[in-house]
């Protein structure tokens, strides 16, 4: 992400616009129709009503605010927009920023897409929680506890709906350096951390 944030912009504004309908869907079926679930069924988890209306309102809140800010930082003018106009509108809006020299609000953006990202998902029952490991970075000075990262849902047309698909990252990062090591580096990560004296296994992890 950090060194690529138009990558990650771009990729997340794919991802956000399936997902926001799929909010929406879900914050509709909770409210209430009887009868089968008319939304994209990535909910059988069990949506918590809060989890979602939460997410619908910070993203009808951020996005929005996100794109006027884009817009007078370039000095473009603009008008109230929907939620999905304002999304998809945002790459555009931070290549400019990248092309004016505003790589600070550019990556900005690709960090609040990053943070919406994992809100939706959250919400939508299609992210696992990272479970910390009990071991130390050995790269960062405050050596945070590593954690191994949560298996994630894509949802992906289907017929007339989506269908989650499952990737599991086997990936353990640090929160902090955002350093993260693949399964055939775990090797390397265990010498690092034989060799590293800021890295003693705690009693107990602070998450
Ligand atoms: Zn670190």
């Amino acid at each position: 992400m950090r060194d690529d944030p138009a990558g990650t912009i771009a990729a997340k504004a794919d991802e956000l616009t399936v997902l926001w309908p799929a909010l929406a869907a879900a914050l509709e079926r909770d409210n209430g129709a009887p009868g089968p679930p008319s939304g994209p069924a990535v909910c059988s988890a069990g949506v918590v009503n809060a989890d979602v209306l939460h997410a619908v309102m910070t993203l009808q809140r951020e996005i929005p605010a996100a794109r006027d800010k884009a817009c007078d930082l370039i000095r473009e003018p603009r008008q109230p927009r929907p939620v999905l106009t304002c999304l998809t509108a945002l790459p555009r809006l931070a290549g400019r920023l990248h092309a004016l020299g505003h790589t600070g609000a550019e990556n900005r953006i690709a960090r609040d897409m990053a943070r919406w990202t994992v809100l939706a998902k959250s919400a939508l029952g299609l992210r696992v929680p990272d479970r910390p490991i009990g071991r130390r970075c050995p790269l960062c000075a405050d050596a945070p506890i590593l954690v191994t990262v949560g298996a994630e849902g894509f949802l992906r047309p289907a017929g007339k709906g989506v269908a989650v698909e499952w990737q599991h990252s086997g990936c353990i990062r640090c929160p902090g350096c955002e350093a993260s090591w693949t399964v055939s580096q775990w090797p390397h990560l265990g010498r690092l951390l034989e060799s590293s004296p800021s890295s003693p296994t705690p009693r107990r992890s602070p998450c």
